[in-house]
Parts: structure tokens; sequence; C-alpha cells
């Protein structure tokens, strides 16, 4: 089967789920890195190191700033003449936006994020969940190619062979937008724990310390810095519940669950989170799940690998100076 796989990056920034796509797709046989935007030969060389047969770059000053319409007309051009079985991409916001854009160019149809493949016969058989995962939906798509988007961390990341390399071959870009970018202004929300592998995640029990003898808000700050102190020792990010973001603690960007974001890292540690359904719909898929309440009978140890029952407020430092100590720091 030959795949192509759309390296998504934001300036030269890869997702690395565009590594984990092709990964996926070597699996499948031949795979075909696709890098779009302009000065992109270092994210080319990476594709190379990260296993792709062959890398298409179409580097041209047009696509330095993403716009659906040419980066959906590129891609339908280099389908058209290439003939890929499939194309996958990892699920951004981008590439839903443009894969849907080219499918209907191609004639096809995008099965977005797909956290299973199998075969049936010649024809490959997705799985995904939907309603909030309480339902795993299984589809196949007839038209070719067949397209689909990948959630982070949901895949294998191939390792990465320093000084493999190849020829990277040059396409045109399809100037054809209607859109100019004008620029950019960073937000909070450049906080990305989507791709974090270990989450450190605090709920309204993060405000509650009265021996501090400081308000809810002062006393989360306090919490929420302890927590990403051990988040950091970690290499990680810090999360949140909704009701700490609701209460001011931290911002939407670390919200984790049904109307915040959707996270499967390696370890997710919930300091004072209940583990409401809307929470957990966020977080269930994590790898490993540490749980720290005070309260015994909190459905989060339901989902829970490790729970221990105590003040968040006493046992994180604890758990930090232990890893301090463990990791020689
Ligand atoms: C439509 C809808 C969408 C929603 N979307 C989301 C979402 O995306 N994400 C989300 O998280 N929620 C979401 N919610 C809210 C959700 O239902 C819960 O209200 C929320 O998750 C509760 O957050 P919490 O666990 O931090 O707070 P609480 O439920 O109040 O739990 C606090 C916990 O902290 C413990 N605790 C208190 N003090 C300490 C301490 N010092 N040490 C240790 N433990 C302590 C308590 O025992 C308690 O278990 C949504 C709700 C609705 C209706």
């Amino acid at each position: 089967m030959k795949t192509f796989v759309y390296i998504d990056h934001f300036k030269n920034d890869v997702q690395p789920a565009s590594w984990e796509a092709l990964g996926l797709a070597k699996s499948f046989g031949t795979c075909v890195a696709l890098v779009f935007g302009s000065d992109t030969d270092e994210i080319a060389k990476a594709a190379f190191e990260y296993g792709a047969d062959e890398v298409v770059i179409v580097d041209d000053p047009a696509l330095a700033d993403y716009r659906a319409e040419p980066y959906a007309s590129t891609l339908t051009a280099l389908a058209t003449s290439a003939a890929p079985d499939l194309i996958l991409f990892p699920t951004t916001a981008r590439t839903r936006e443009f894969a849907a854009m080219s499918a209907v160019d191609l004639n096809t149809g995008v099965l977005t994020d797909v956290a299973k493949f199998e075969m049936n016969g010649d024809q490959l058989v997705a799985t995904r969940p939907i309603y909030e995962g309480k339902v795993l939906e299984k589809t196949v798509c007839s038209g070719k190619p067949v397209m689909a988007t990948i959630p982070a961390r949901a895949f294998p990341k191939p390792e990465r062979v320093a000084g493999k390399a190849g020829t990277a071959i040059k396409a045109e870009a399809k100037i054809d937008a209607l859109t100019t970018v004008q620029g950019y202004a960073a937000t909070e929300s450049a906080v990305n724990i989507g791709d974090a592998a270990v989450i450190v995640s605090g709920g309204r029990g993060v405000s509650n310390n009265p021996a501090l003898g400081l308000d809810e808000a002062e006393t989360a700050k306090k919490g929420f810095a302890m927590l990403g102190e051990l988040a950091a020792l970690l290499g990680g990010a810090v999360g949140a519940s909704r009701a700490a973001v609701d209460g001011g603690y931290i911002t939407y960007a670390h919200q984790v669950g049904q109307t915040g974001k959707v996270v499967a890292p390696d370890l997710y540690i919930a300091c004072g989170i209940s583990g409401a359904i809307q929470h957990l719909v966020g977080m269930r898929n994590s790898k490993l799940i540490v749980a720290i309440n005070k309260d015994a009978d909190a459905p989060v140890f339901n989902q829970a690998r490790y729970g221990v029952v105590g003040d968040l407020f006493a046992i994180v430092p604890a758990l930090t100076e232990a890893m301090k100590k463990k990791m020689g720091k």
C-alpha cells in the first residue's frame, strides 16, 4: 500500500503526531511524507530520519502561512498525479479543514480521529471513538484515496535514526487563495497539553487548604505552582478540571475533558479532582492514572491504577521530593 503522510507544522514547529502517522504508514507499506511550507528542509530531513521512504517538498513563500485553499489544492494535485491508497494526517484544526476540502476535490471521504486500523480483505477498516468515547465506530471509505486523521499519541512514534537521509522531491504549489494572513498574536492557548507525555492535573481541591490561611484564589495559585513544579520535574504539563478553570485558577488551555482537551499521556496525575464523567472522558485513555484525593470514595479512584487518599498539599510536595531524589536532582 502506498501512503502519503502530511507532516503538519506551524511555522516549522512539527506536530509530533505527524511522526506517529509516519510510523503507522510504514507498517502498511511505502510511505511518502508531504512537507508544505517555506524553508522546510529541516522538516524534510527529519521525515527521512523518522523513516519516510520518499519526501515531497512543496516549498513556496506563498505557503509560509497555512491557508486552507492553497494547501487543499496542492494536496489534491499531488494525490491526483501519484494516486496513493491512503493519506494520513495528525488531527489538528488545520488538517481537519484542508483534508476535508481536498477530499471533496478528490471525490473521497475523510475518517477523523482514527484510533485503530485493520484490514478486511483489501479494505481498510477504521475504528474511532464517538459520543465522548462511549461508543467505538467502525467505518470504511469506498473512495480512493482513503483519507484519515489520527489523534496525538494513539500510535507509537517511530525511532528517529540520525543521519538517515534521502533526496527530497520538489513539487509545485497551487496558489489559489482568497484569504491572506495578516499576522499572529500569541495567546495563553500556546500551551498544548495534547502532546504531553506526563500531565499533572489539578481540580477544585487545589484551592482547598485552610491551614494556609489564604482565600481560595491565593491557595489555588500556590497549589498550581506546586503542581507545576512536579510537572516540570517530570518533563510534563499542567492540566486542570473545569471547576479549576471556571474558578479562574488556571486558563482554559489547560482544561481536560468533554469541553476541554482529550489527552492520552503516559502518566496522568489527578490532584483534587473528583472524577466527574465529563472530566474522565478527557483523560481515561491515559496509560497510567494516579489519583490523589482526600475522599476515599471519589469516583476518580475507579479510573486510577494507583490512588492516594490524603491531602494533596502534603502528598504532592512529598512526591516531588521523592522524584527529585530518585532522579538525582
Ligand atoms: C456540559 C458539561 C461539560 C463539562 N465539561 C467538563 C470538562 O471538560 N472538564 C471537566 O473537568 N469538567 C467538566 N464539566 C464539569 C464536571 O461535571 C465537574 O463539575 C468538574 O469536573 C468537577 O471538577 P473537580 O473534580 O475539580 O471539582 P469537584 O467535583 O468539586 O471535586 C474536587 C475534589 O477535590 C477533593 N479535594 C478537596 N480538597 C482536597 C485536598 N486538599 N487534597 C486532596 N483532595 C482534595 C475533593 O474530595 C473532591 O473530590 C462539565 C460539565 C457539564 C455539565
